[in-house]
């Protein structure tokens, strides 16, 4: 039984989960989504929210600046580049046996500074928020005041004071330590065991102490919730339910608004833009969902994509029962290469905040999440992590969707040859060479015995 329901009359009911456990690649288009100006008040959170975040990171920019030399050509803010990718596109068009209307473009997470991947957003957002309140509240800090004294030795004594923990798959981790240990705080990172080594060696380098699990990240995530709760002095950072996290990830879409405007691409109901967001646990990419709505409106349609092996955002919206499901409970192992992609249940919170503005979600193999990891290299000269091709599919499946999808939104004609198809490139920038030269070399394998 599987709350409450035998295995045969849960694939009775949700014919698609005999897919997801058969590990085959699929796309489900969600026939509840609804105007985003009714959906969006499920989600509990509002624009104000959100421009408090943003209004924080800029406060927070001249420290970012003084620490992370970096961040300074853009004046302390952690942000981006935006880039048109068309000899991908033309190769994902043969690949597909036919045009590709539209343009593709990438959102390059990947290269975020800090962190290297789209948690130097959420994970970021939230330390900050929790040094602020701390500096407040002890008088270390007044309204006005410039952050960048916030680098001084009484500030990271009070600081040192205070611990913050977090369970990751391991980019969580690493934007949560990087941050916290340069403000001076105390900092436990609990890995799951799908983390690579070198996050955890990097993460050490910097003075963080990491607590390594044999089990994956739900388990992470729970023992290092258990023990911070016995730690009056310690912050955990809750990435399943966190809407500090959630509103820093928010932040990125009055961002890229501003980069699609100057590059002059067109967003509205003539000019659809889809944006294929890679989904763990749901925190980041239903964050930057939330604030794409609010910058677009129904001229914006996002997309989750997350790997054969760990569909769990999939199964949960699906099925309407969210985070009370894990794939496990299915038989589906959550093993895969995609490591920022290996959670097994849900963010209940995002999964039920969302279940009305996410157009549809699908599955991506890990073998072809590495020969796109190899073709974007070929093509555009890029590297990303493995996790961070999972959007790349995204443009394909929408316009070889036959589920009556694009008919319901009167996405099709010109409507279509005027879209702009965005992949969040989600993270890879720190991946040591070595570590990618495998990843490379794995995907061309995999391209040269295709074309055998
Ligand atoms: C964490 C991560 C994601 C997904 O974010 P969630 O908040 O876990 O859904 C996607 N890509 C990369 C590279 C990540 O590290």
């Amino acid at each position: 039984m599987i709350e409450g329901m035998s295995l045969a009359d849960w694939c009775t009911r949700y014919p698609l989960i005999e897919t997801l456990m058969a590990l085959e690649e699929t796309s489900w288009f969600n026939p509840a989504i609804a105007p985003t100006a009714e959906a969006l008040a499920d989600v509990g959170l509002t624009a104000t929210d959100v421009d408090d975040a943003s209004a924080r990171l800029a406060r927070f920019a001249p420290y970012i600046a003084r620490v992370f030399p970096e961040t300074r050509t853009a004046a302390g803010l952690i942000e981006s580049p935006l880039v048109a990718a068309p000899r991908l596109q033309q190769a994902l068009a043969e690949r597909a046996g036919g045009p590709l209307p539209g343009a593709l473009w990438l959102k390059l997470d990947s290269h975020l500074p800090i962190a290297g991947s789209i948690k130097a957003r959420g994970g970021i957002h939230e330390v900050l928020k929790h040094a602020e309140d701390l500096a407040l509240s002890h008088g270390l800090l007044q309204a006005g005041d410039d952050y960048a004294q916030l680098d001084g030795e009484a500030e990271r004594a009070l600081f040192g004071q205070h611990r913050i923990a977090v369970g990751s798959t391991g980019n969580l981790g690493l934007s949560i330590g990087i941050m916290s240990a340069r403000l001076g705080f105390a900092t436990t990172v609990h890995m799951s065991a799908d983390a690579r080594q070198w996050k955890k060696d990097l993460l050490r380098a910097h003075g963080v102490e990491v607590v390594e699990y044999a089990a994956d990240y739900s388990v992470a995530v729970a023992e290092g919730r258990r023990r911070a709760e016995a730690d009056p002095r310690c912050h955990f950072v809750d990435d399943e339910h966190s809407t500090s996290l959630f509103l820093g990830y928010a932040v990125a879409a009055e961002r890229l608004k501003r980069q699609l405007d100057e590059a002059g691409v067109m967003v509205d109901a003539e000019h659809p833009l889809f944006v294929y967001l890679p989904c763990g646990v749901g925190g980041g990419p239903g964050g930057v969902a939330f604030g794409l709505k609010l910058a677009f409106g129904d001229a914006v349609h996002c997309l989750f994509a997350e790997p054969t092996h760990s569909p769990c955002m999939l199964l949960g919206v699906y099925t309407g029962r969210h985070d009370a499901l894990s794939v496990q409970d299915f038989g589906i192992d959550n093993h895969t290469a995609a490591d920022g992609l290996a959670v097994g249940r849900p963010s209940g919170f995002v999964g039920r905040a969302m279940q009305r503005l996410i157009d549809g979600y699908y599955t991506v193999s890990d073998e072809e999440l590495f020969r796109l990891l190899a073709l974007l290299e070929q093509h555009e000269g890029l590297r990303l992590e493995p996790s961070a091709l999972a959007g790349v599919p995204g443009m394909a499946r929408v316009l070889a969707e036959r589920q009556g999808y694009r008919d319901r939104l009167g996405l099709s004609g010109t409507r279509l040859a005027r879209a702009t198809h965005l992949v969040w490139a989600t993270g890879g920038s720190l991946v040591p060479d070595a570590e990618m030269d495998g990843y490379l070399a794995r995907g061309r394998r995999l391209l040269q015995a295709d074309a055998l």
